[in-house]
Protein backbone atom coordinates (compact mmCIF):
# COMPACT_ATOMS: atom_id res chain seq x y z
CA UNK A 1 0.00 0.00 0.00
CA UNK A 2 1.76 3.14 -1.17
CA UNK A 3 0.23 5.01 2.21
CA UNK A 4 1.63 8.95 2.37
CA UNK A 5 2.99 9.53 5.51
CA UNK A 6 2.31 13.53 7.14
CA UNK A 7 5.24 15.37 7.94
CA UNK A 8 5.36 17.18 11.30
CA UNK A 9 4.75 20.21 9.67
CA UNK A 10 1.50 18.32 8.65
CA UNK A 11 0.29 17.59 12.38
CA UNK A 12 -1.44 19.87 14.84
CA UNK A 13 1.08 20.12 16.75
CA UNK A 14 1.58 23.39 19.34
CA UNK A 15 2.97 26.28 17.60
CA UNK A 16 5.95 26.40 20.41
CA UNK A 17 6.90 23.22 19.02
CA UNK A 18 7.12 23.75 15.61
CA UNK A 19 10.94 23.92 14.04
CA UNK A 20 12.18 22.96 17.40
CA UNK A 21 15.34 20.22 17.47
CA UNK A 22 14.90 16.93 19.89
CA UNK A 23 17.60 16.34 22.64
CA UNK A 24 20.22 14.83 20.06
CA UNK A 25 23.57 13.70 21.07
CA UNK A 26 24.92 11.51 18.42
CA UNK A 27 24.81 7.87 19.32
CA UNK A 28 27.80 6.60 16.80
CA UNK A 29 29.76 3.80 17.15
CA UNK A 30 33.45 4.84 17.62
CA UNK A 31 36.44 3.32 19.33
CA UNK A 32 36.22 6.24 21.45
CA UNK A 33 33.02 7.45 23.01
CA UNK A 34 33.71 10.96 24.86
CA UNK A 35 30.80 12.79 23.92
CA UNK A 36 27.82 11.88 27.03
CA UNK A 37 29.77 12.55 30.51
CA UNK A 38 29.05 9.09 31.55
CA UNK A 39 31.24 7.33 33.86
CA UNK A 40 33.19 4.61 31.56
CA UNK A 41 34.11 2.35 34.13
CA UNK A 42 30.75 -0.62 33.94
CA UNK A 43 29.23 -1.63 37.28
CA UNK A 44 30.89 -4.03 39.66
CA UNK A 45 31.11 -7.66 39.65
CA UNK A 46 29.34 -7.97 43.01
CA UNK A 47 26.56 -5.31 41.79
CA UNK A 48 26.00 -7.52 38.53
CA UNK A 49 25.47 -10.44 40.51
CA UNK A 50 23.39 -9.15 42.99
CA UNK A 51 21.61 -7.36 40.13
CA UNK A 52 20.66 -10.52 38.34
CA UNK A 53 19.38 -12.30 41.79
CA UNK A 54 17.61 -9.81 42.85
CA UNK A 55 15.66 -9.08 38.73
CA UNK A 56 14.88 -13.08 38.89
CA UNK A 57 12.91 -12.75 42.21
CA UNK A 58 11.08 -9.28 40.75
CA UNK A 59 10.11 -10.77 36.82
CA UNK A 60 7.90 -13.43 39.07
CA UNK A 61 6.27 -9.90 40.02
CA UNK A 62 5.91 -8.38 37.28
CA UNK A 63 2.09 -8.41 37.02
CA UNK A 64 2.20 -6.28 39.96
CA UNK A 65 2.41 -2.39 39.80
CA UNK A 66 5.82 -1.13 41.63
CA UNK A 67 5.35 0.59 45.08
CA UNK A 68 4.00 3.68 44.35
CA UNK A 69 6.44 6.18 46.06
CA UNK A 70 9.40 4.50 46.45
CA UNK A 71 9.72 4.60 49.64
CA UNK A 72 12.85 1.81 50.17
CA UNK A 73 14.53 3.19 47.48
CA UNK A 74 14.36 7.37 48.38
CA UNK A 75 15.73 5.80 52.10
CA UNK A 76 18.75 4.52 50.78
CA UNK A 77 19.44 7.55 48.20
CA UNK A 78 18.68 9.89 51.64
CA UNK A 79 21.55 7.46 53.54
CA UNK A 80 23.65 7.95 51.16
CA UNK A 81 22.75 11.74 50.16
CA UNK A 82 23.50 12.23 53.87
CA UNK A 83 26.57 10.05 53.90
CA UNK A 84 27.99 12.05 50.95
CA UNK A 85 27.30 16.01 51.58
CA UNK A 86 27.04 15.69 55.35
CA UNK A 87 23.76 16.85 55.50
CA UNK A 88 21.67 14.84 57.29
CA UNK A 89 18.08 14.27 55.31
CA UNK A 90 15.73 11.15 55.74
CA UNK A 91 13.41 9.86 53.19
CA UNK A 92 10.83 12.76 53.37
CA UNK A 93 13.28 15.12 51.49
CA UNK A 94 14.26 12.97 48.74
CA UNK A 95 11.86 12.16 46.01
CA UNK A 96 13.49 9.73 42.78
CA UNK A 97 12.28 9.82 38.86
CA UNK A 98 13.57 7.90 35.95
CA UNK A 99 17.13 10.07 35.42
CA UNK A 100 17.04 13.93 36.84
CA UNK A 101 15.63 14.78 33.10
CA UNK A 102 12.59 13.80 34.73
CA UNK A 103 12.62 15.07 38.11
CA UNK A 104 13.06 18.68 36.56
CA UNK A 105 10.43 18.17 34.62
CA UNK A 106 7.92 17.12 37.62
CA UNK A 107 9.53 20.48 38.94
CA UNK A 108 8.74 22.54 36.16
CA UNK A 109 5.10 20.82 35.97
CA UNK A 110 4.34 22.00 39.16
CA UNK A 111 6.46 25.09 39.15
CA UNK A 112 6.70 26.62 36.17
CA UNK A 113 3.67 26.26 33.29
CA UNK A 114 1.84 28.72 31.51
CA UNK A 115 2.24 32.32 32.15
CA UNK A 116 5.57 31.74 34.23
CA UNK A 117 9.01 31.73 33.67
CA UNK A 118 12.20 29.73 33.91
CA UNK A 119 15.58 31.82 34.46
CA UNK A 120 18.94 30.05 33.67
CA UNK A 121 22.18 30.87 32.82
CA UNK A 122 23.60 29.74 29.80
CA UNK A 123 25.93 27.96 28.12
CA UNK A 124 24.42 25.39 30.74
CA UNK A 125 22.68 22.19 30.38
CA UNK A 126 20.75 22.49 27.11
CA UNK A 127 17.36 20.63 28.19
CA UNK A 128 16.79 23.27 31.11
CA UNK A 129 15.22 25.26 28.09
CA UNK A 130 13.57 22.06 26.01
CA UNK A 131 12.05 20.76 29.34
CA UNK A 132 11.15 24.46 30.22
CA UNK A 133 9.65 25.23 26.81
CA UNK A 134 7.68 21.41 26.89
CA UNK A 135 6.26 22.57 30.07
CA UNK A 136 4.65 25.84 28.43
CA UNK A 137 7.16 27.63 30.81
CA UNK A 138 9.22 30.61 28.95
CA UNK A 139 12.33 29.76 29.22
CA UNK A 140 14.89 33.00 29.77
CA UNK A 141 18.47 33.43 29.13
CA UNK A 142 20.96 35.90 31.77
CA UNK A 143 24.39 34.72 29.84
CA UNK A 144 27.14 34.32 31.86
CA UNK A 145 30.13 36.47 31.49
CA UNK A 146 33.30 35.43 29.15
CA UNK A 147 34.58 33.29 31.81
CA UNK A 148 32.10 31.17 31.60
CA UNK A 149 30.71 32.30 35.10
CA UNK A 150 27.63 34.04 36.37
CA UNK A 151 27.34 37.54 35.79
CA UNK A 152 26.05 38.26 39.26
CA UNK A 153 25.13 41.96 38.41
CA UNK A 154 23.51 40.72 35.43
CA UNK A 155 21.85 37.82 37.10
CA UNK A 156 19.90 40.13 39.92
CA UNK A 157 18.61 42.40 37.85
CA UNK A 158 16.99 39.35 35.24
CA UNK A 159 15.49 38.07 38.16
CA UNK A 160 14.44 41.59 39.95
CA UNK A 161 13.15 42.56 36.47
CA UNK A 162 11.56 39.20 35.26
CA UNK A 163 10.60 37.66 39.05
CA UNK A 164 10.65 33.97 37.44
CA UNK A 165 9.05 31.30 38.95
CA UNK A 166 12.00 29.18 38.91
CA UNK A 167 15.76 29.45 38.24
CA UNK A 168 18.35 26.92 37.48
CA UNK A 169 22.02 27.26 38.72
CA UNK A 170 24.10 23.99 37.48
CA UNK A 171 27.10 23.41 39.41
CA UNK A 172 29.95 22.23 38.51
CA UNK A 173 28.00 23.77 35.27
CA UNK A 174 27.57 21.63 31.87
CA UNK A 175 29.37 22.27 29.86
CA UNK A 176 31.47 24.15 31.20
CA UNK A 177 32.59 22.58 34.44
CA UNK A 178 33.53 25.49 36.64
CA UNK A 179 31.42 25.94 40.17
CA UNK A 180 29.01 28.53 41.78
CA UNK A 181 29.79 29.19 44.73
CA UNK A 182 27.74 28.63 47.68
CA UNK A 183 28.16 32.39 48.31
CA UNK A 184 26.65 33.46 44.77
CA UNK A 185 24.14 30.66 45.36
CA UNK A 186 22.36 31.94 48.67
CA UNK A 187 22.63 35.67 47.04
CA UNK A 188 20.46 34.17 43.91
CA UNK A 189 17.90 32.65 46.35
CA UNK A 190 17.97 35.71 48.44
CA UNK A 191 17.16 38.09 45.26
CA UNK A 192 14.10 35.25 44.27
CA UNK A 193 10.48 34.62 45.08
CA UNK A 194 11.15 31.75 42.89
CA UNK A 195 11.58 28.12 43.45
CA UNK A 196 16.01 27.85 42.71
CA UNK A 197 16.93 24.25 41.36
CA UNK A 198 20.87 23.70 42.09
CA UNK A 199 21.51 20.99 39.55
CA UNK A 200 24.13 18.65 41.10
CA UNK A 201 24.69 16.34 38.50
CA UNK A 202 28.35 16.30 38.93
CA UNK A 203 28.37 17.32 42.34
CA UNK A 204 30.59 13.77 43.29
CA UNK A 205 33.24 15.38 41.06
CA UNK A 206 33.95 18.58 43.14
CA UNK A 207 35.29 19.01 46.75
CA UNK A 208 32.71 22.33 46.73
CA UNK A 209 30.57 21.19 49.22
CA UNK A 210 26.54 21.15 48.16
CA UNK A 211 24.03 23.55 48.12
CA UNK A 212 21.99 21.41 50.38
CA UNK A 213 24.32 22.89 53.52
CA UNK A 214 22.11 25.87 52.33
CA UNK A 215 18.83 23.54 52.78
CA UNK A 216 17.84 24.72 56.02
CA UNK A 217 18.20 28.57 55.57
CA UNK A 218 16.04 28.77 52.58
CA UNK A 219 13.15 25.69 53.24
CA UNK A 220 11.15 27.21 50.99
CA UNK A 221 13.14 27.96 47.70
CA UNK A 222 15.67 25.42 47.69
CA UNK A 223 16.20 22.32 45.46
CA UNK A 224 19.06 20.41 44.84
CA UNK A 225 18.99 17.73 42.06
CA UNK A 226 21.23 15.04 41.74
CA UNK A 227 21.45 11.68 39.40
CA UNK A 228 23.32 8.32 39.64
CA UNK A 229 23.85 8.70 35.73
CA UNK A 230 27.60 10.46 36.11
CA UNK A 231 29.81 9.56 39.30
CA UNK A 232 27.50 6.52 39.99
CA UNK A 233 28.28 4.64 36.29
CA UNK A 234 24.50 4.15 36.27
CA UNK A 235 24.00 5.97 33.34
CA UNK A 236 21.54 2.96 31.94
CA UNK A 237 19.12 2.52 34.79
CA UNK A 238 17.80 6.44 34.62
CA UNK A 239 17.47 7.06 38.12
CA UNK A 240 17.85 10.56 39.33
CA UNK A 241 16.34 12.28 42.69
CA UNK A 242 15.89 15.64 44.14
CA UNK A 243 16.41 16.80 48.08
CA UNK A 244 14.43 19.13 49.30
CA UNK A 245 11.85 20.33 52.26
CA UNK A 246 9.08 17.57 52.27
CA UNK A 247 6.49 20.14 50.80
CA UNK A 248 8.53 19.83 47.37
CA UNK A 249 7.86 15.99 47.57
CA UNK A 250 3.97 16.41 48.22
CA UNK A 251 4.26 19.08 45.13
CA UNK A 252 5.67 16.68 42.57
CA UNK A 253 3.54 13.80 43.60
CA UNK A 254 1.14 15.97 42.14
CA UNK A 255 2.87 16.16 38.64
CA UNK A 256 4.47 12.52 38.48
CA UNK A 257 2.71 9.71 36.79
CA UNK A 258 1.16 7.06 38.34
CA UNK A 259 3.71 4.20 38.84
CA UNK A 260 6.91 5.90 37.06
CA UNK A 261 9.35 4.40 38.55
CA UNK A 262 9.66 0.45 37.47
CA UNK A 263 10.49 -1.88 39.48
CA UNK A 264 13.26 -3.61 38.11
CA UNK A 265 14.27 0.94 38.01
CA UNK A 266 13.74 0.32 41.78
CA UNK A 267 15.40 -2.70 42.68
CA UNK A 268 18.76 -2.31 40.44
CA UNK A 269 19.03 1.49 42.57
CA UNK A 270 19.11 -0.09 45.46
CA UNK A 271 21.27 -2.86 44.92
CA UNK A 272 23.76 0.00 43.59
CA UNK A 273 23.25 2.04 46.45
CA UNK A 274 24.14 -1.03 48.61
CA UNK A 275 27.79 -0.54 46.60
CA UNK A 276 28.19 2.70 46.62
CA UNK A 277 31.74 3.12 48.51
CA UNK A 278 32.78 0.63 45.18
CA UNK A 279 31.29 2.61 42.89
CA UNK A 280 32.87 5.77 43.75
CA UNK A 281 36.32 4.92 44.09
CA UNK A 282 36.20 5.37 40.58
CA UNK A 283 35.39 9.03 41.09
CA UNK A 284 39.07 9.99 42.23
CA UNK A 285 40.75 8.15 39.60
CA UNK A 286 38.41 10.30 36.82
CA UNK A 287 39.21 13.51 38.42
CA UNK A 288 42.99 12.65 38.62
CA UNK A 289 42.44 11.99 35.02
CA UNK A 290 40.48 15.26 34.50
CA UNK A 291 43.75 17.12 35.60
CA UNK A 292 45.88 15.17 33.71
CA UNK A 293 43.92 15.50 30.58
CA UNK A 294 43.84 19.48 30.88
CA UNK A 295 47.29 20.30 31.80
CA UNK A 296 48.18 18.40 28.64
CA UNK A 297 45.86 20.23 26.41
CA UNK A 298 47.33 23.44 28.06
CA UNK A 299 50.90 22.01 27.11
CA UNK A 300 49.67 21.60 23.34
CA UNK A 301 48.49 24.94 23.22
CA UNK A 302 44.60 24.63 24.25
CA UNK A 303 42.41 27.13 26.40
CA UNK A 304 41.08 25.09 28.85
CA UNK A 305 38.18 26.12 31.28
CA UNK A 306 39.08 24.90 35.00
CA UNK A 307 36.74 21.89 35.27
CA UNK A 308 35.34 20.60 38.80
CA UNK A 309 33.57 17.89 36.60
CA UNK A 310 34.16 14.74 34.62
CA UNK A 311 34.42 16.49 31.50
CA UNK A 312 36.43 19.20 30.13
CA UNK A 313 35.31 22.33 27.88
CA UNK A 314 38.66 23.68 25.71
CA UNK A 315 39.06 25.69 22.50
CA UNK A 316 39.62 28.16 21.20
CA UNK A 317 38.37 27.05 17.43
CA UNK A 318 37.66 29.52 14.53
CA UNK A 319 35.19 26.52 13.59
CA UNK A 320 34.13 23.80 16.50
CA UNK A 321 32.17 21.86 14.22
CA UNK A 322 34.99 21.33 12.10
CA UNK A 323 37.55 20.50 14.85
CA UNK A 324 34.58 17.75 16.17
CA UNK A 325 34.27 16.66 13.16
CA UNK A 326 38.49 16.38 12.94
CA UNK A 327 38.67 14.36 16.46
CA UNK A 328 35.66 11.72 14.73
CA UNK A 329 37.73 11.42 11.72
CA UNK A 330 40.31 10.02 13.93
CA UNK A 331 37.52 7.30 16.06
CA UNK A 332 37.13 9.79 18.88
CA UNK A 333 33.82 11.44 19.35
CA UNK A 334 33.32 14.34 21.24
CA UNK A 335 30.57 17.08 22.25
CA UNK A 336 29.82 20.35 19.99
CA UNK A 337 27.04 22.05 22.39
CA UNK A 338 26.51 24.59 19.86
CA UNK A 339 29.05 27.34 21.80
CA UNK A 340 31.01 29.42 19.53
CA UNK A 341 34.83 28.37 19.68
CA UNK A 342 34.54 25.52 22.03
CA UNK A 343 34.02 21.83 22.44
CA UNK A 344 33.32 19.38 25.41
CA UNK A 345 35.20 16.42 26.11
CA UNK A 346 34.40 13.56 28.53
CA UNK A 347 36.87 12.14 30.62
CA UNK A 348 36.83 8.24 29.93
CA UNK A 349 39.71 5.46 30.72
CA UNK A 350 43.34 6.36 30.66
CA UNK A 351 43.90 4.46 27.31
CA UNK A 352 40.86 6.73 26.02
CA UNK A 353 41.99 9.89 27.02
CA UNK A 354 45.52 9.07 25.87
CA UNK A 355 44.18 8.59 22.31
CA UNK A 356 41.98 11.88 22.40
CA UNK A 357 45.45 13.31 23.42
CA UNK A 358 46.71 12.22 20.34
CA UNK A 359 43.91 13.34 18.42
CA UNK A 360 44.07 16.68 19.94
CA UNK A 361 47.82 17.25 19.77
CA UNK A 362 47.57 15.65 15.98
CA UNK A 363 44.63 18.65 15.27
CA UNK A 364 46.54 21.29 16.75
CA UNK A 365 49.84 20.83 14.61
CA UNK A 366 47.59 20.30 11.30
N1 LIG B 1 21.70 17.81 34.67
C1 LIG B 1 22.84 17.99 34.03
C2 LIG B 1 23.64 19.21 34.32
C3 LIG B 1 23.28 17.05 33.09
O1 LIG B 1 24.43 17.25 32.44
C4 LIG B 1 22.50 15.90 32.83
C5 LIG B 1 22.89 14.84 31.83
N2 LIG B 1 23.75 15.15 30.87
C6 LIG B 1 21.30 15.78 33.53
C7 LIG B 1 20.92 16.74 34.45
C8 LIG B 1 20.35 14.64 33.29
O2 LIG B 1 20.87 13.43 33.59
P1 LIG B 1 19.98 12.15 33.86
O3 LIG B 1 18.61 12.39 33.30
O4 LIG B 1 20.72 11.06 33.21
O5 LIG B 1 19.93 12.03 35.36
Amino acid sequence: MAASHPSLNDLPLRDSLRGQSPYGAPQLEVPVALNTNENPYPPSDAIITELQQQLAADAARLNRYPERDSVELRTALADYFSRQTGVEVSVDNVWAANGSNEVLQQLLLAFGGPGRSALGFQPSYSMHPILSESTMTEFLNCPRDENFNIDMDRALEAIAEHRPNVVFVTTPNNPTGGLTSLEDISTIVEATDGVVIVDEAYAEFSDQPSAATLLKSYPNKLVISRTMSKAFDFAGARLGYFVAAPAFVEAVMLTRLPYHLSVLTQSAAIVALKHSEDTLATVATLAAERDRVSAMLKDIGYDVVDSSSNFIFFGRFADAHQVWQQFLDRGVLIRDVGVEGFLRVSVGLPEENDTFIAAAREIHTS
